[in-house]
């Protein structure tokens, strides 16, 4: 979904769409929506500048860092969002970048794509290690057992993979 900025003059910008998840998925490698994603919120202009306020909720399936095992979690997050044209952008007097000035996006001044938002705040909300449960033994290398369900007869003592690759020269 885009709004185009042409229709807001006037209008209170408000906006609201659910997403079925596939039209999201999958947001990236490691995370995909298991549920709608809800997202609502207000578009606002101010002269060039565009500010967008609003809130993502779904549930999402992440790996398990150590084991792959899919771990569901809720996402339910606020955002607030401000645009500039590129051609703004690069006119702009200030060189250097504040960090108020890094959060900031460019965009076509025509248009902003709620997809693009979407998948960012879902990508935002999920932790960036996840595991399934705080003690995880995660996958055997040798033999690829999840260690979780029961140990493997292997005698592995988690090998660096560094030694491991020397180990098959032998
Ligand atoms: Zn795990
Ligand atoms: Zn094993």
């Amino acid at each position: 979904m885009r709004i185009q900025l042409e229709n807001l003059e006037g209008s209170k910008g408000d906006f609201a769409h659910v997403y079925q998840p596939e039209e999201l998925n999958p947001v990236d490698e490691r995370v995909s929506l298991i549920a709608p994603g809800v997202v609502n919120g207000k578009v606002q202009r101010s002269g060039n500048q565009v500010f967008v306020n609003g809130h993502v909720e779904t549930r999402a399936q992440v790996e398990c860092d150590r084991c792959l095992k899919p771990v569901e979690i809720p996402v339910d997050a606020d955002f607030t969002l401000e645009y500039v044209s590129g051609s703004d952008y690069e006119s702009s007097e200030v060189v250097e970048l504040t960090e108020a000035e890094m959060s900031v996006s460019v965009f076509d001044g025509k248009a902003i794509d709620v997809d693009e938002i979407a998948k960012e705040q879902i990508l935002l909300a999920v932790p960036t290690r996840m595991l399934c449960r705080e003690d995880c033994k995660g996958i055997c290398p040798e033999c690829g057992t999840d260690r979780n369900a029961g140990e493997c007869k292997c005698v592995t003592n988690d090998i660096d993979p560094r030694w491991a690759a020397l180990k098959d020269l032998r």
